[in-house]
């Protein structure tokens, strides 16, 4: 989908093409490609397991111990020796919960009777489930698995085995799941439940990820107001800082949040001066077009007087919502800065785009991307030409895919309905419901 600088008459998103040079305009791609020369995986950090949820592991993760840790039980029942063939009265030898460590000696006759999780003891070389047997009942019948091991505090003098059981049956061995020594996990394995839960069942208490980038995000805007705060006449509630912080965190960041800077390029350069101590990346919002007041613009220009903060590249995508972008790097650390647009929907799709592979790539993940699937669209569509256009859409278990809402930037109300991007390629200008597109998945 990647398409060379566009020049000329041709490219509708300039409108003064016929000007004696049109500005260059950027893909989705190339921008892309800029934006993660920024990037470069932070230092490693030893966390508690908690902390380390959806982090990427920074090294490889041997296991120092066998799961299971030993021989033990998979059901409640009797340990025996399989060569006492069924059907037969074995003698009870001892009774062992999960968790006992002083094992009765079990000799040709004899059983002992075994909960789920439990040592099997020395001798046995197999299980019976307690309703192969009858629990000790001595009525010779099946006992009820579940009154029988549960609720029997009685441990009987005999029990009779009704069926044969195998040697090994119902008994997790030693090693079986893992084996000490082997590398259990991968530098780079996103660590959800699962992996957590392997690193606990290997005695590990903490685990190596790398830090958590610090985001700092800004929305930039005289027309905001804080949620809960009264609106004036021609105010709006500031949205884009809790998308955005909260896409931030979803990625795997932490965030700081300043909303509503207003559009004063003295207050916004103050509050990225402030940042800039802590923040390993900068996002700000709205400010970037080419209306009078894009604050953002104007304090990051050096030509808008002042120190001069660093070179912030302000740009024309060819990707419709989000066509103003800006990107650079600030202050003698050059702290990289994204500077999305304002509306809504253009800022929370450049973030998808462009800021979730940064922290990605902070954070050391192998794959910084979404996942794209091709769906069926079950709608006509129309997109402008040279752009490549991301719908919002919903993404059916059958392969298709809906849009919802339009294609304006400011539908806030569509996008919370949405799970997924329909990304139009830059070529595409009418696609008839039942074609085929990619599909960004945006869900966790
Ligand atoms: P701008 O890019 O600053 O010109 O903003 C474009 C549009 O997005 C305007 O309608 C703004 O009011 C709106 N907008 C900008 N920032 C926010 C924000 N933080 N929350 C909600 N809407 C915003
Ligand atoms: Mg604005």
């Amino acid at each position: 989908m990647t398409a060379g600088p566009a020049h000329g008459s041709n490219d509708p998103c300039c409108e003064d093409a016929g000007a004696p040079a049109a500005p260059r305009t950027w893909t989705v791609d190339e921008h892309l490609a800029d934006v993660l020369t920024a990037a470069a995986p932070l230092p490693a950090v030893e966390v508690d397991l908690l902390d380390a949820l959806g982090r990427p592991l920074a090294a490889d993760v041997t296991a120092a111990v066998d799961l299971p840790p030993f021989d033990n039980s998979s059901m409640d029942g009797y340990a025996l020796r399989s060569a006492d063939a069924a059907p037969v009265a074995l003698a009870v030898v001892g009774d062992i919960a999960a968790g006992a460590a002083e094992l009765p000696e079990v000799g040709p006759g004899q059983a002992a009777r075994i909960m789920t999780g439990a040592p099997v003891p020395p001798g046995a070389d197999a299980v019976a489930p307690v309703e192969w047997t009858d629990g000790g009942s001595g009525t010779g019948e099946p006992a009820d698995a579940m009154t029988a091991a549960a609720a029997d505090e009685t441990v009987h003098e005999t029990v009779q085995v009704l069926r044969p059981v195998a040697a090994g049956a119902h008994i997790r061995r030693r090693g079986s799941d893992v084996t000490a020594g082997s590398t259990v996990l991968t530098a780079g394995t996103v660590l959800g439940p699962a992996q957590l839960g392997l690193l606990a069942a290997i005695g590990r208490a903490t685990v190596t990820v790398r830090r958590r980038p610090r985001v700092a995000v800004l929305s930039t805007g005289s027309e905001l107001v804080q949620p809960g705060e009264p609106i004036g006449p021609g105010r709006i509630s500031d949205s884009n800082s809790f998308t955005l912080a909260a896409a931030a965190r979803a990625a795997g960041a932490e965030a700081v949040r300043i909303g509503g800077v207003p559009d004063d390029p003295a207050v916004l350069r103050r509050v990225l001066q402030e940042q800039l101590a802590d923040a390993d990346l900068i996002v700000t919002s709205g400010g970037v077009s080419v209306g009078a007041y894009d604050v953002v613009k104007e304090a990051l220009q050096p030509l808008h007087g002042g120190e001069d903060l660093g070179g912030v590249d302000f740009r024309r995508l060819r990707m419709q919502p989000g066509k103003p972008q800006g990107f650079g790097r600030l202050g003698a650390d050059g702290v990289p800065l994204l500077a999305l647009p304002g509306n809504p929907v253009s800022s929370y799709i450049s973030f998808e785009l462009f800021v979730r592979p940064l922290i990605r790539t902070m954070l050391g993940a192998p794959d910084v991307h979404r996942p794209v699937v091709p769906a069926v669209c079950t709608a006509d569509l129309t997109s402008p030409a040279g752009r490549r256009q991301f719908l919002r859409g919903r993404y059916g278990g059958d392969g298709t895919v809906t849009p919802v809402g339009g294609a304006s930037s400011h539908l806030v109300g569509a996008l919370a309905h949405a799970d997924c991007l329909i990304a139009v390629p830059e070529e595409t200008t009418v696609l008839p419901a039942g074609s085929r597109v990619d599909v960004v998945l945006l869900t966790d």
